[in-house]
């Protein structure tokens, strides 16, 4: 028996065989920077991942899913593929023939079932949500909700709110298609309090998936200036506090909701908070090891 519904439970009920994302760098930009909603982006956001250099893909969006493809086509020969479009903010333009058209050239690829389109919640106008939930291929929305509380989205300069989320995932659900949330735990002037509030604010919430994952903080960020000047700390947590924290949000959570992931990674010579020196996987199982043993279920 597994300790929770995860991604790959979600997909089940929606695929038959095999299913796996592949990402994709559409060559997107991102609103929180260029003026649109907001300039210098997210406090916790590394600028040197905006140079022009990676923000314009050299591979066409065909290109990237046919390499991404022959990693797996050899091993299972049925593999079905969904379109990944993960780098920045995959909605925001506003030419949707032209969204549309990045969007039908990843879905005209041999192999791909369908997509997940990353975003942001202010970034979804209903014009585009109509057209997606018209194709007839697969098509999910992921929105970077981040916390449930506008003080702390205004701390880090999100530039969107809670509402923003609301509005989003209700029209997405409205329009039929599955819909994802991304958050961090630990951000700034957040406790355990706060950020299990934001769980009870997803649940009353249409939501399929979400992904949480612990504040990392990077070099080149004004978080990690602004925390080596002394102008506020994070809250910090030991491998074995978070992994107590994420049983606690999991007692939480609407049981229907599947979990994709509870820690990322981000390139070990940028990462300044915190080093645990495990691997997700290793993360993932020293999880489910407690939580096998509070739950007695082996
Ligand atoms: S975290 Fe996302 S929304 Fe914020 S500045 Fe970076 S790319 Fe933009």
């Amino acid at each position: 028996m597994k300790p929770y519904r995860d991604f790959s439970d979600f997909l089940r009920g929606h695929f038959d065989g095999k299913v796996q994302k592949i990402t994709v760098n559409a060559g997107f930009t991102c609103p929180n920077r260029d003026g649109s909603k907001g300039r210098g982006g997210c406090t916790y956001c590394n600028n040197q991942s905006f140079n022009p250099g990676y923000c314009r893909p050299s591979l066409s969006v065909r290109e990237q899913l046919e390499r991404g493809k022959e990693f797996f086509a050899r091993k299972y020969p049925q593999m079905k593929y969904l379109a990944y479009f993960q780098a920045y903010t995959n909605t925001h333009s506003d030419d949707i023939d032209r969204l549309m058209a990045l969007y039908r050239e990843a879905l005209d690829v041999d192999g791909v079932a369908g997509l997940i389109i990353g975003t942001r919640p202010d970034c979804m106008p209903q014009d585009l949500l109509d057209r997606l939930a018209g194709l007839r291929e697969w098509v999910m929305v992921e929105y970077g909700a981040e916390s449930a509380c506008d003080r702390t989205l205004e701390l880090v300069n999100r530039c969107h709110t809670w509402a923003d989320t609301v509005d989003a995932v209700n029209r997405t659900h409205a329009a039929g298609l599955p819909c994802g949330l991304h958050l961090i735990m630990g951000l700034p002037g957040e406790d355990e309090a706060t950020m299990l509030e934001t769980v009870d604010c997803i649940n009353e919430l249409p939501v399929d998936t979400v992904k949480f994952h612990q504040l990392q903080l990077v070099r080149g960020t004004r978080m990690a200036s602004d925390v080596e000047a002394g102008l506020y700390d994070i809250p910090r947590f030991t491998a074995e506090e978070y992994i107590s924290l994420c049983v606690r949000i999991l007692d939480r959570l609407r049981k229907d909701i599947a979990v994709e992931r509870f820690v990322s990674q981000s390139p070990s010579d940028l990462l300044i908070y915190p080093r645990w020196g495990l691997k997700n996987y290793q993360f993932t199982n020293l999880l489910h090891n407690r939580l096998a043993e509070a739950r007695n279920i082996i």
